[in-house]
């Protein structure tokens, strides 16, 4: 039998952040002493009173069939958080509930963009956006940014990547992989860009609550009805509430965007997972108190994990002010991405992705999503390998 795969599907690159992960896991499992730095998921579980409101539901029957957007109530909620947070007017109707932030992002680029469409990626970019945009037809620009501008995208290059044919401009802040966070000033900048060109903005906000040192975020659509009316704005459960698995994300519209993403929905997976979006209720409208007990956590990783990586011969790094990684640039070590994590996984047993992945081959990125002892023993590693190479 000859197979014939789909021109669309047979372009893709599957994931590789999540085909490491399962490497690490695997190498554990046998046995080894494996240090894993690819996780892109909080390693703190699920506040319990969340847990409680799922589980609550489940035992009530609430196990049937819901709106493809979601239930009211969650987005109500949504708007709600995005009011309160946001200082932004959205409908219930404008919010439509997806399975994950990563499903969000898919159905707003299905539903905005086709084929001759281009969408503007800046690199280092979070490695699914340029395989949805594939999917959806249209072509990934990507522009590359390096760490001298802290991986920030100037409005001028920005502008200069426009053409007739751009149709979405993707902005990821706090950034996976790099942790970036564009200031208020310099959002709003590229914000003025898309308006004046009439590019519409998807803005994934899934790290929003997860910043140090003082970092402060506002939603691009948050500057003028413009702006508003240009964003569309990707959220989701995942991080702040680390509930990676129960496949909840949102994305905010405009409402013929909101409407034609429903339809999408509605044809596709249908609604996210019922009890599921009764746990997401509680986790907005419920207590927070978990997320500054986390910051600290993760503060306090982030910081160690940054002075000693800068301490290692043969790398160089820029501190993030956002997310759960740091993102080291490897070029005085002489090695490209790939080889550098294939070797360092077979020399100290250490998982880390290749900045490939995102690419940026001159960096990999590690997550300090993982216990304060990992972090340690990890870095130890690593500085260990970059003296064999550095002789
Ligand atoms: C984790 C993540 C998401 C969404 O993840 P889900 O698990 O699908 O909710 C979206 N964007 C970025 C940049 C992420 O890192």
């Amino acid at each position: 039998m000859n197979y014939k795969i789909s021109k669309r599907a047979a372009s893709l690159t599957p994931s590789l952040t999540l085909a490491i992960d399962s490497k690490a896991k695997q190498m554990k499992a046998d046995g080894l002493d494996v240090v894993g730095f690819g996780a892109g998921e909080p390693d703190f579980d699920t506040p319990q009173h969340i847990k409680d409101a799922c589980a609550k539901a489940l035992a009530a029957g609430f196990t049937k069939y819901t709106p493809a957007a979601g239930i009211p109530e969650l987005r109500a909620a949504i708007a709600d958080k995005h009011k309160r947070e946001n200082g932004l007017t959205y409908k219930p109707s404008q919010i439509i509930v997806s399975c994950g932030g990563k499903h969000s992002c898919f159905n707003v680029i299905f539903a905005t963009c086709e084929e001759g469409d281009e969408v503007i990626i800046p690199a280092p970019y979070w490695l699914s956006y340029p395989e949805m945009v594939k999917m959806a037809g249209a072509k990934p620009v990507i522009v590359q940014t390096t760490d001298q501008t802290e991986f920030k995208l100037t409005p001028d290059a920005l502008r200069a990547a426009i053409t007739p044919r751009t149709r979405l401009f993707v902005l990821n802040s706090p950034s996976n992989p790099t942790g970036s966070v564009y200031t208020p000033a310099e959002v709003k900048a590229l914000g003025d860009v898309c308006v004046e060109k009439n590019v519409l903005i998807m803005s994934d906000e899934i790290y929003e609550h997860l910043l140090y040192d003082g970092a402060t975020v506002k939603s691009v659509a948050s500057f003028s009805q413009a702006h508003f009316e240009h964003t569309i704005i990707v959220h989701g459960f995942a991080k702040a509430w680390s509930m990676t698995g129960w496949r909840l994300g949102w994305c905010a519209a405009p409402e013929p965007i909101a409407k034609a993403i429903d339809a999408v929905q509605s044809h596709s997976t249908s609604n996210p997972t019922s009890f599921a979006q009764k746990g997401a209720v509680a986790a907005l409208t419920g207590p927070q108190d978990h997320l500054p007990l986390w910051l600290a956590e993760f503060n306090k990783r982030r910081t160690y994990a940054w002075q000693k990586l800068t301490s290692i011969p043969g790398l160089t790094c820029v501190n993030a002010k956002g997310a759960f990684y740091l993102f080291p640039n490897i070029a005085k070590t002489g090695l490209k991405s790939t080889e550098f994590c294939a070797r360092l996984l077979e020399a100290e047993k250490v998982a880390a992705v290749p900045g490939i992945a995102f690419g940026a081959d001159d960096y990999i990125r590690l997550s300090y999503a993982t216990s304060m002892a990992n972090i340690q023993k990890g870095l130890e590693r690593i500085e260990r390998f970059c003296k064999t190479l550095a002789k």
